[in-house]
């Protein structure tokens, strides 16, 4: 009962529509009503009841937003909420995260990940690191394939090579029926985004505990909730690229966690995990969050809404996600002491 009423004001928190969107006043009603209970804490009991240590957790992320300009580039949303949540899962359950992103955006997203305490190292010794009896908190970065036939043959490398406990997709492009990922204002955006569908598809196929977080109702795990978008979302069933089939992906996760910034979705199901655990350093703290936005920006990333190189996402400056990180570690620390 305690538990589900900080699970709900978790929820609450990073759904709240700062910047006044109205998407997710769709998206959270469809993905709650569906999951049946708080969105955050339902992805943060399944990962606890099935990660262990030293467990291998797929983590993907990166959004190329300017690829008319050049595919280096890419947002602040997504990279930062992967850390975090890796970070999470590392400390709570002492599993080893390995990050996905553009192949040609590996050299920044490690910046990110180190920001977020991590050691980047090789698959090898990122492994290695989980029995070192002196402390080493390791994580690998690597490239994923924007080009569809490499990316399914990675795919199943992956699984094959590193037999994932969990694999996560957060702010990450999701094919719709006809294999076109769209941008939210109705573009196609395919070529330059890492193919993550067929890595999910692989993860399902095995019967691998797979988790979707987004915030515009494009993403991987969206397909969850493909109906309401294909109804309610502009361009949910009727893009404006020549495929005509709209935005609403296929790709269904096991769970989905929809929040205003995606980051603030990986957010909530860390401070989920944390009280689970009743361990309040699970999850970051702003400080923390700063780090991991000047180092976002420090490695070039952009925020998606201002297009500035600035520590933000979604418009929103670091400040905002900084007091979003106090009050879910507020609700953290009442869920430790209760
Ligand atoms: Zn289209």
């Amino acid at each position: 009962m305690e538990i589900q009423r900080l699970a709900d004001q978790i929820d609450r928190l990073i759904t709240l529509d700062l910047p006044f969107r109205g998407v997710i006043d769709v998206l959270y009603p469809s993905a709650r009503e569906r999951a049946g209970e708080p969105l955050a804490m339902k992805a943060a009991k399944e990962l606890h009841r099935l990660l262990k240590a030293k467990d291998v957790v797929l983590i993907a992320t990166g959004w190329p937003d300017r690829p008319h300009i050049s595919p280096e580039i890419a947002e602040t949303d997504g990279p930062p909420g992967a850390a975090a949540l890796g970070r999470a899962l590392h400390r709570g359950l002492k599993v080893i995260p390995f990050f996905l992103i553009e192949e040609n955006l590996v050299g920044p997203m490690e910046r990110v990940v180190q920001s977020a305490g991590f050691r980047v190292l090789p698959p090898k010794e990122t492994i290695a690191a989980g029995d070192s009896p002196s402390a080493i908190h390791a994580a690998a970065v690597l490239g994923f394939p924007s080009e569809s036939k490499r990316a399914k043959k990675k795919a199943t490398l992956l699984m094959n090579t590193f037999k994932p406990a969990a694999v996560i997709a957060i702010e990450k492009g999701g094919m719709n029926e006809k294999g076109i990922v769209h941008t939210s204002r109705g573009h196609d955006t395919t070529e330059p985004m890492a193919k993550i569908d067929f890595l999910m598809e692989e993860a399902i196929h095995r019967n691998v505990l797979t988790l979707g977080i987004g915030d515009g109702g494009n993403e991987i795990g969206m397909g969850n909730i493909r109906e309401e978008i294909k109804q309610k979302l502009p361009f949910g069933d009727k893009c404006l690229c020549p495929c005509g089939s709209g935005i609403a992906p296929v790709t269904q996760t096991d769970l989905l966690v929809t929040a205003t910034v995606s980051n603030w979705g990986a957010y909530g199901v860390s401070a989920c995990l944390a009280i689970l655990l009743k361990k309040p350093d699970v999850l970051h703290d702003p400080e923390t969050e700063r780090r991991i936005l000047e180092q976002a920006a420090g490695a070039g990333f952009i925020d998606g809404i201002s297009g500035f190189v600035e520590p933000g996402a979604d418009g929103l400056a670091a400040e905002v996600h900084c007091q979003i990180t106090s009050l879910l570690n507020l609700i953290v620390k009442k869920g430790c002491s209760s």
